[in-house]
């Protein structure tokens, strides 16, 4: 959502006639877009402030604006940073330009945040929504041949840990017809793989004309689309009344790709429903299994957080059980991090030192790393399809040179990392690969 957001304002000010500085020395506007999930997020942004203070003070004309969910969340308070002329919210994106332009004309700060998030019904259509998407025409594509789609904004669920609710605002999804619209454009521009966002994206919901479209019809309208080869969608949240279409969808449209990512957050019933997480660890379970019935070679990733607030050993322990028996793909980590406003914040105490939850983390990764070597060396000798990104970010790893081709990267339709030697002009295109070593995350091998 995030990087959708940064090229979002990436390309509405080069629209405006600016353009990208080499580095923040030689900036006139230096734009901070941030996180609130966690607050090492957040501290970083404060760490890189006093980084630009300094700047500042031999560039005192420099505008420094800070964007995104921080922005949002503490407002007037970051404006109070000598240092800070704009604080710009996620749903003000489309004002930036004029921000900009006024705070370089005028030299006066700028506030612009949504003053009370106000809480809407499940599924209720905003027309601002699309005035904000519809705004921007087109977008600087971060990776060629890829683009991000938004199909909703903002959630309702409120896991007592998380800020977004409150940052992002209320769940809205967009009009099916918006969202078709943009994606033939972007399939005119090159586009081949679009990756349909939303913070439960498998909620997705739109009434229009008397006809209610679920997230399986926009997979289905968004497949026929030409030019578009592959199609994602992040988040799902593990709810059982939303599968059995999606499954379906994924099973029958060979352009939805075999990809599902499903957080977890925890394998322990009593934390699961501290969190205002609405499953069990066994019906989550189920709801994989189901997957893997429907559509037999699934990569599925997850999501899970150790230390929550009264996290026994015993409680660790289910989780740890829940990956071994969830064999993904892959899973991100996160230490609980309390942030302020938030249930969890409010009513639980931080209770687990940061050494126990350093030691977890580390424990259940090492867990989830052994799974995904095991699954990564399925592919040893295999003929891959990938999407190729473009050049590798660590060309240390492959030990396959192959003389006068740089190494690139791709990704298979499951989301698997693959890393190869080949020409520069690849980039955006399919190729394929064999793959010819593995490690846990990545897969090596020779372009054919
Ligand atoms: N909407 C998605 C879902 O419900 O699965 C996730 C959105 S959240 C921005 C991304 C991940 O950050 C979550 O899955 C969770 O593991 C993690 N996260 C959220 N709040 C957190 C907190 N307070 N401390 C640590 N990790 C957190
Ligand atoms: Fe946060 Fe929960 Fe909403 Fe995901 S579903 S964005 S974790 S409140």
């Amino acid at each position: 959502m995030n990087k959708l957001d940064t090229a979002l304002v990436t390309s509405s000010l080069k629209e405006a006639g600016f353009s990208l500085a080499e580095s923040e020395k030689e900036a006139d506007v230096v734009l901070i877009n941030t996180c609130s999930v966690r607050q090492h997020a957040e501290q970083r942004v404060l760490s890189h402030l006093g980084h630009l203070k300094h700047i500042k003070k031999s560039k005192p004309n420099m505008v420094v604006g800070v964007i995104g969910c921080m922005a949002q969340r503490l407002g007037a308070e970051l404006l109070g940073d000598e240092t800070i002329d704009i604080v710009c919210g996620p749903a003000q994106i489309p004002q930036i330009t004029e921000l900009v332009t006024k705070a370089l004309q005028e030299k006066k700060k700028a506030l612009a945040v949504t003053e009370k998030i106000r809480q809407k019904a499940p599924g209720e259509q905003s027309k601002a929504l699309e005035e904000f998407e519809s705004f921007f025409d087109s977008y600087d594509k971060q990776i060629p041949g890829q683009a991000f789609v938004r199909a909703m904004r903002g959630c309702n669920n409120f896991c007592t840990y998380c800020v977004v609710p409150y940052v992002r605002g209320p769940e809205v999804s967009r009009p099916p017809a918006a969202i078709i619209e943009q994606i033939k454009r972007l399939a005119g521009e090159g586009v081949k793989l679009v990756t349909l966002l939303g913070q439960m994206v498998n909620a997705y919901k739109y009434n229009s004309n008397g006809k209610s479209y679920c997230l399986a019809d926009l997979l289905n309208m968004v497949s026929e689309i030409e030019g578009i080869e592959w199609i994602r969608f992040v988040t799902s949240y593990p709810a059982e009344e939303f599968y059995n279409q999606i499954l379906k969808a994924m099973a029958d449209l060979p352009k939805v790709c075999n990809y599902l990512h499903m957080p977890a957050q925890s394998g322990s019933d009593k934390i699961l429903k501290a969190m205002n997480r609405n499953y069990t660890a066994s019906q989550y379970l189920e709801l994989l299994d189901k997957a893997r019935a429907i559509v037999p070679d699934i990569a599925i990733a997850g999501d899970f957080m150790v230390g929550f607030p009264g996290e026994t050993e015993e409680d660790f322990q289910g989780t740890v059980r829940l990956v071994e028996k969830a064999r993904y793909k892959n899973c991100f980590v996160f230490k609980y991090s309390p942030r302020p406003g938030t249930m969890a914040d409010k009513r639980l105490q931080d209770d687990i030192p940061q050494e126990i939850k350093r030691r977890r983390n580390i424990e259940l990764l090492s867990v989830q790393e052994k799974i995904s070597d095991e699954l990564s060396k399925q592919f040893l000798g295999k003929t891959v399809k990938v999407l190729v990104e473009g050049l590798s970010k660590k060309p240390h790893l492959n030990s396959f040179e192959k003389k006068g081709y740089p190494q690139l990267v791709g990704r298979t339709a499951e989301n698997w990392i693959v890393v190869f030697n080949g020409p520069m002009d690849l980039a955006g295109e399919f190729a394929k690969v064999k793959i010819t070593r593995t490690s846990p995350l990545t897969l090596f091998g020779e372009m054919i």
